[in-house]
């Protein structure tokens, strides 16, 4: 499905004035897996114009799909961690710092923050003007960050680096939570990638209104971090031990988080990369 181009994400722009924070960590946020499964949900929905523009864009890469660059933005640390890993560490989340709403000079400082960023690539992907090789580099952030963004403890409004100071132990095994939510709730079902996404699409969305949104993607950030206010997220205050039974009651959030992440994916990619209107 193509949006209309006068509809909702012809708004996406807009957002960008903002920018963001945190206190760095370990940011992957969702684990390869979550990502895969994202961009899978992502590719299923795909219009005909976005899937050819995507093909065209990634035609380079050894696995010229969504799923295939999906942790390209991860991997940046090892694979350039000089220059474009380091430099866009910080885009890959957003510390709301004590409360859901955003202050851009408080939670995205010099626009390093991943809902600053995710609208600045968007431009770039959404300008057939660009380089196509810059246009490429945007679409393998944008896939990331739209899992990112969906993932609680990318968003999150505490101050414990993501979820990555507060210690737990599952089992008798030391973890974070930032690790916790990154891989070990979704593990549970011991799917593929490409099932796992089988399975959520069998449960579709119901309306959604973050996509008639001036700021979806601000949206969607809020969203996490507000999941995390609702105690949807975190163990009860002062609980650092954990058991099945709390993997369990988040599984459903965690899924629900993967679901919204790939359909919103492909609304923005087909609004994106869908051909230019005629002139008249
Ligand atoms: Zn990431």
């Amino acid at each position: 499905m193509r949006p209309n181009r006068d509809r909702p994400m012809t708004r996406f722009l807009p957002v960008l004035a903002l920018a963001c924070a945190f206190v760095a960590g370990d940011a992957s946020a969702w684990s390869a897996e979550g990502h895969r499964i994202v961009a899978h949900i992502a590719d299923a929905g795909l219009s005909p114009a976005a899937r050819a523009e995507v093909e065209r864009l990634l035609a380079g890469e050894a696995d010229p799909t969504l799923a295939g660059v999906a942790t390209w933005a991860d991997e940046l640390r090892d694979t350039d961690p000089d220059g474009l890993g380091k430099r866009s560490a910080k885009w890959h989340y957003i510390n709301f710092d004590g409360r859901c709403g955003f202050e851009p000079p408080r939670d995205c400082k010099g626009n390093n923050c991943i809902v600053t960023q995710t609208n600045l690539l968007y431009r770039i992907l959404a300008d057939p003007t660009r380089d196509p090789a810059d246009r490429a580099m945007a679409l393998k952030f944008v896939v990331h960050f739209v899992g990112d963004l969906h993932q609680p403890m990318h968003a999150s409004p505490r101050d414990d680096k993501g979820g990555n100071d507060y210690q737990v132990n599952l089992g008798g095994e030391g973890s974070n939570l930032h690790r916790i939510w990154d891989g070990t709730i979704i593990k549970r079902r011991d799917l593929a990638a490409e099932e796992y996404a089988d399975v959520l699409l069998e449960t579709p969305l119901p309306h959604d209104p973050t996509l008639s949104s001036d700021r979806p993607v601000l949206d969607w950030a809020l969203e996490s971090c507000q999941l995390v206010e609702d105690g949807k997220v975190y163990p009860a205050d002062g609980v650092h031990v954990i058991d099945e039974a709390f993997l369990e009651a988040r599984l459903p959030v965690a899924e629900q988080r993967l679901r919204e992440a790939g359909v919103r994916l492909a609304q923005l990619l087909n609004h994106a990369l869908a051909p230019p209107m005629q002139a008249r």
